[in-house]
């Protein structure tokens, strides 16, 4: 349709196919899906088990230029490649996205399901609470935040015979130790199993994690963007005897137990993952984890069904998996490496999977929005922003996979404009370079980046790591990515995150790989300096560690954590028309 309707309109305007349906097309059995709702489903486990000996498919990443604030179109080529794939081309393929975060939902950004004729749908469920997965984490981190701060205060109010009895027999009221109270007691020097023959001397040792509350690093989580948590004091209540300290709430996507779910591949990993999580130090310097806290077990509860994958669908009713969204300001920001896994067997040898953001082919996303210095023919301006789009081609080349250019058409674009971009990126070394139009017109629009994606995945890919992450210090793998990625000419470390990597180091967690937390909105460290900046040197202000998602994440500058709202946020917009019970003023 001319003009193109609002992104709520055309998802109402679709019938979503009944989620059983979807799930026999694609080859589930009924016992492997569990439904909420008429439009969503998780899908189990078991179903990787089933399909262990069939071939993976390919797997497409959609990465994107240096953006503006509003995004380059990266979701919509996702979904319109997709589109183009099953219901055009006859290729089975599956898109593997993130779910968003409500943070954004009702404040800045608006909704991540895509946009015009290239969406997830029903958007409404796709935005809002899904199958509950972030409700999910916020519990299970939570949880965590308060029996730190609990115990500690345990810990001062109570003598080692009582604290002793009631902690050894707490599991399951068993009297004796659990798993993982034995590995606490090796790591303490005692290696006894019997409860019975511990000494005075130990059961005091054994009693107290005599956690040092200036190092806690678990913040406790909220799914709304309120900056007036951004820093708090707890303990106020007389019942908390004094013990009070300033702590801070994190949005809930920013929580280490989404990067754990988001890099799992199973219940027992996600359990192994949950109790290596890091949550402070002990007064003689040594980690505290959830296990320490005997948590685990209790978080693994917790985090059963968001494990699994949630199945939706596109416009054209090809399929969808929404699973996992880690803050992509201090973690990977990428959707789970579950939903992947299942997804690659889902679509067959021939079949494709299209991830935002190993790896067979990476399409680059170039689109410009709709602001006004971008809405006339600006050959000069188009010409000077391809420096970052060849740079971006160079990056995805480096990891040794081919690179196809797609071309998010806006609808100010000219002819002279699209045909100078892929000019340039195939200079640059992209296989190909196409226009896509899946936001106006839906998958057709993309049968042309489709052929090409296709034609692409058939040459053999060499894919390789930027660095051998065993081997190289964490310095080393820090330096590797700023000068070959981003092109910095060194960095330089403050003394706290050379303090914090020595510290790491010396815990045994170098061989971690890197997680850079730094702005998007440039290749440097400065947001406003764009193209390809060059001769600069990439600060690295601290160097923090989610030990049990399994990465370092080195700051480059203050990442915020907890977002605020906007004078003029999405919510004034957003409404339920109480006749109907339809939801207006999403998009
Ligand atoms: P990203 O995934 O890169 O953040 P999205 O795919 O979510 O970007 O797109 C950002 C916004 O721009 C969405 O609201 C989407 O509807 C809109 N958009 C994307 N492509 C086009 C296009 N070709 N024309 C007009 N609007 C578009």
């Amino acid at each position: 349709l001319s003009p193109v309707p609002s992104d709520i309109e055309i998802s109402r305007g679709q019938t979503p196919k009944v989620v059983d349906v979807l799930a026999k097309e694609i080859g589930l059995l009924a016992d492997e899906i569990e439904i909420y709702g008429k439009s969503k489903a998780k899908v189990r486990l078991s179903v990787l088990e089933r399909l262990k000996n069939q071939a993976d498919g390919k797997y497409v990443l959609v990465a994107g230029i240096t953006p503006t604030p509003l995004g380059e179109g990266k979701s919509t080529v996702t979904i319109g490649l997709v589109q183009a794939l099953t219901a055009h081309l006859n290729v089975n393929s599956f898109a593997c996205l993130r779910q968003p975060s409500q943070g954004p939902t009702f404040g800045v950004k608006g909704g991540a399901a895509g946009g015009g004729y290239a969406q997830v749908i029903p958007m409404e469920e796709f935005n809002l609470h899904l199958t509950g997965d972030i409700h999910a984490i916020t519990a299970a981190n939570n949880l965590l935040a308060a029996a730190i701060d609990t115990r500690i205060l345990h810990e001062n109010t109570q003598t080692d015979k009582a604290l002793y009895n009631r902690l050894v027999p707490l599991v399951n009221g068993v009297r004796e130790f659990s798993e993982i109270q034995l590995a606490r007691l090796k790591k303490l020097g005692i290696n006894k199993t019997d409860p019975s023959t511990l000494t005075e001397e130990e059961v005091s040792k054994f009693a107290r994690l005599d956690i040092n509350p200036s190092t806690i690093t678990w913040q406790r989580v909220l799914d709304t963007n309120d900056r007036f948590l951004r820093k708090i004091t707890i303990g106020q209540g007389n019942t908390e005897k004094g013990y009070s300290r300033q702590a801070q709430f994190d949005i809930a996507v920013a929580s280490e137990i989404m990067a754990v779910l988001a890099l799992t591949d199973s219940l027992a990993d996600m359990k192994a993952r949950l109790g290596r999580m890091v949550v402070a130090s002990d007064k003689s310097g040594q980690p505290v984890t959830a296990d320490d806290l005997g948590v685990t077990g209790a978080l693994t509860v917790l985090m059963k069904d968001a494990i699994k994958p949630n199945l939706m669908q596109t416009l054209e009713g090809t399929p969808v998996f929404v699973h996992a969204g880690p803050f992509a300001n201090i973690a990977h920001g990428n959707s789970s490496v579950l939903a992947d896994k299942i997804a690659l067997k889902l679509v067959g040898e021939e079949g494709f999977v299209g991830k935002l953001l190993l790896l067979n082919l990476v399409v680059v996303t170039a689109g410009v929005p709709l602001k006004k210095e971008y809405t006339e023919e600006n050959i000069q301006l188009v010409a000077d922003g391809c420096c970052n789009l060849q740079k971006q081609i160079q990056i995805a080349q480096l990891f040794g996979v081919p690179v196809v250019v797609a071309l998010n058409v806006f609808k100010t674009d000219t002819r002279a404009e699209i045909d100078l971009v892929c000019e340039l990126a195939k200079r640059a070394g992209a296989f190909d370079a196409v226009p896509c139009y899946h936001w106006s017109v839906g998958g057709k629009g993309s049968v042309d980046l489709a052929r090409a994606v296709r034609e692409a995945a058939s040459k053999r890919s060499r894919f390789q790591f930027l660095y051998d992450v065993q081997v190289r210090s964490i310095v080393d793998k820090i330096r590797t990515i700023a000068q070959a990625v981003y092109g910095a000419k060194d960095i330089e470390l403050s003394p706290e995150a050379q303090a914090k990597i020595d510290r790491y180091t010396q815990q045994g967690f170098g061989n971690l790989p890197i997680c850079m937390a730094k702005t998007h909105l440039s290749l440097s460290h400065e947001p406003d300096k764009k193209g390809v900046p060059r001769d600069f040197i990439l600060p690295i202000s601290d160097v923090r560690a989610s030990i049990g998602a399994g990465f370092i994440y080195p700051l480059v500058g203050t990442m915020s954590t907890m977002p605020g709202l906007p004078t003029r946020p999405c919510f004034y917009d957003i409404d339920l028309d109480t006749e109907t019970e339809q939801v207006k003023g999403l998009f």
